[in-house]
């Protein structure tokens, strides 16, 4: 097992309903560490650079307007395999799928609206950490 870092997003859905604290709760119950954190309102600008891969995707326009209709909180996530755990922590993508006790079964309210972001692949968390992270703000 490798100390590893990931990214996460606490998504418009959860900040509206005050679960800012619950989900770290998890994320901390499970091993992982909050290294860095900020609250910010995502740019559309910023919510169309970050979803850049899933331009084509039929569900864009809808991510970038749901991303951007209120504040988000970026994170910094570090821990044991914390990418490959972090997935875990959170569920699947499609709240229905997920399993219990996991971030979106228990808060996400839609496959859009699903609480949580977290990056898919070391490399992905590497260059989400660079977009909205200097390495000041990251205290391990
Ligand atoms: P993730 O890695 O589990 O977040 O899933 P993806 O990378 O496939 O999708 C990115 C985000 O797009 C998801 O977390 C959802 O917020 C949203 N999303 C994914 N699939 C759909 C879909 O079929 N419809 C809509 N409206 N949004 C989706």
């Amino acid at each position: 097992m490798t100390k590893e870092r990931t990214f996460s997003i606490i998504k418009p859905d959860a900040t509206r309903r005050n679960l800012t604290g619950k989900i770290n709760a998890k994320f901390e119950e499970k091993g992982l560490r909050v290294v860095a954190q900020k609250r910010l309102h995502m740019t559309q600008e910023m919510a169309e650079r970050f979803y850049a891969v899933h331009k084509e995707r039929p569900f864009y326009k809808d991510l970038v307007k749901f991303m951007t209709s209120g504040p988000v909180v970026v994170q910094v996530l570090e821990g044991n395999d914390a990418v490959a755990l972090n997935r875990k922590v959170m569920g699947a993508t499609n709240p229905a799928n997920a399993e219990p006790g996991t971030i979106r079964k228990e808060f996400a309210e839609s496959i859009e609206a699903n609480s949580v972001h977290g990056s898919d692949s070391p490399e992905n968390a590497k260059n989400e950490i660079a977009f909205f992270f200097s390495e000041t703000e990251i205290v391990g």
